[in-house]
């Protein structure tokens, strides 16, 4: 293990690197690097300089994922991904996704040419974010076999296919099915910042993600009777926005009465929308997590009937449709009381908790095992410049990584694991 002061050292290296790759950007001033745009040619050249000086072979699949390959001690050995994206939001911050990249570079690092019994494949996805096509994990679905033809027609607001940005990226398209997992991969790791408040309202630098939540999107519309503001006594209407505040409170009241659950209404929009004019309609949207399937499908049930019933006493009708469901994705158990111990032995007071954000982890978890480690935000801000990390804990993330990848190294239930695939 090496000292706490070159642990430090490294963490302020890391801290200064993705500041470094922040500065490309197709935005002066702010943080926009998405799928295959021409700072991400910058921000590859940086880390493969990186990666290469610390004995990793780096090549870029052909849906533009950084991977580098740090050999293991015998000549054909299973492997280990560690990782995250580089692909961020625009006016994004420094850290989100490129600071787990940089974590399993810097582990790559500390172990200073030694050899484990598994080789290390650092991963930088090109994308996670959905930016550019509206479609995210572009990256992560190449390594399941899912960044099929429907996907790489799509297009950007530029007209321009998946297809082609790969290929005005100087990659070929055809090549996609080598980017998928090969059968000796025995686990996917990935340190991210927590984006969120939990780990700092508690007091403790990581977190041990148990699993990603299962999500909801659905669109509710109100459907009342537009009528004059001013000739219409007020029990001869039929106005859809007070039935939507009416439901939109009823939603947050549910949300905080439900343990672990989270819910938004996140939009509004209201027509004819005029000062004078009672509105005809009322379309909001919701935004639904829990950890549980089961209970995220309660909820949304509850919610339901609430808006039945609010709709029927104020004379108005109420449509709705569902946008996403997506299931929630629990982490590898083995994995995730690894890192408990790998934490724990890094100082820190583990804590379990659940990813309220989809991560190329819950895509990887399809095949191979998966868990990740949550790094404290400061403030919880992240998808914003004000993002940031506090070099200590990324100290500890560093050591806790280096006692896991130790763990890892001398357990044989660990690398008796194969695809799943
Ligand atoms: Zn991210």
């Amino acid at each position: 293990m090496p000292t706490l002061a070159k642990t430090k050292t490294r963490a302020e290296d890391i801290v200064a690197r993705c500041k470094r790759l922040a500065s490309f950007s197709e935005d002066s001033g702010s943080v926009r690097r998405t799928f295959l745009s021409p700072p991400m040619h910058d921000c590859h050249r940086e880390i493969t300089k990186w990666l290469t000086a610390a004995g990793a072979e780096v090549k870029v699949d052909a849906a533009g994922n950084l991977r580098g390959f740090y050999a293991a001690s015998q000549s054909t050995p299973p492997r280990l991904l560690l990782g995250s994206h580089l692909d961020t939001v625009p006016n994004g911050g420094a850290y989100d996704g490129v600071l787990g990249v940089l974590i399993a570079l810097a582990l790559v690092e500390s172990l200073e040419g030694r050899r484990l019994p598994f080789a290390i494949e650092v991963l930088g996805f090109s994308e996670e974010e959905g930016v550019r096509f509206g479609t995210p994990f572009i990256g992560s679905r190449a390594l399941v076999g899912r960044l099929d033809e429907e996907l790489l027609q799509r297009q950007d607001v530029n007209g321009i296919s998946v297809r082609t940005a790969i290929e005005n990226f100087g990659l070929n398209p055809a090549e996609i099915p080598r980017a998928i997992l090969s059968d000796d991969t025995l686990a996917y790791l990935e340190f991210h910042i927590e984006q969120g408040p939990v780990l700092e309202s508690i007091g403790r630098p990581l977190g041990v993600v148990e699993a990603i939540a299962a999500q909801t999107r659905m669109e509710f519309v109100f459907v009342g009777r537009a009528n004059h503001a001013g000739t219409t006594p007020m029990h001869l209407r039929h106005d859809a926005i007070p039935a939507a505040a009416e439901w939109i409170l009823a939603v947050e009241r549910t949300a905080q009465s439900y343990p672990d659950l989270v819910a938004t209404v996140g939009r509004i929009e209201a027509k004819p929308g005029a000062i004078n004019v009672i509105a005809g309609e009322a379309r909001v949207t919701l935004d639904l997590r829990h950890k549980s399937d089961h209970e995220r499908a309660h909820a949304i049930d509850v919610l339901l009937r609430l808006a039945q019933e609010i709709v029927e006493r104020r004379g108005v009708s109420l449509r709705q449709r569902t946008l996403l469901n997506q299931r929630a994705v629990a982490m590898d158990p083995f994995l995730v009381d690894q890192i408990e111990k790998a934490v724990g032995s890094a100082g820190c007071q583990p804590h379990r908790m659940i990813s309220g954000a989809g991560h190329d982890a819950m895509i990887l978890a399809e095949k191979i095992p998966a868990a990740m480690i949550f790094l404290r935000s400061p403030g919880g801000i992240s998808h914003d410049p004000a993002e940031s990390v506090e070099v200590e804990d990324v100290a500890k993330a560093l050591e806790c990584g280096l006692h896991l990848l130790d763990q890892l190294a001398s357990s044989s239930e660990f690398q008796k694991r194969t695809c799943r695939a």
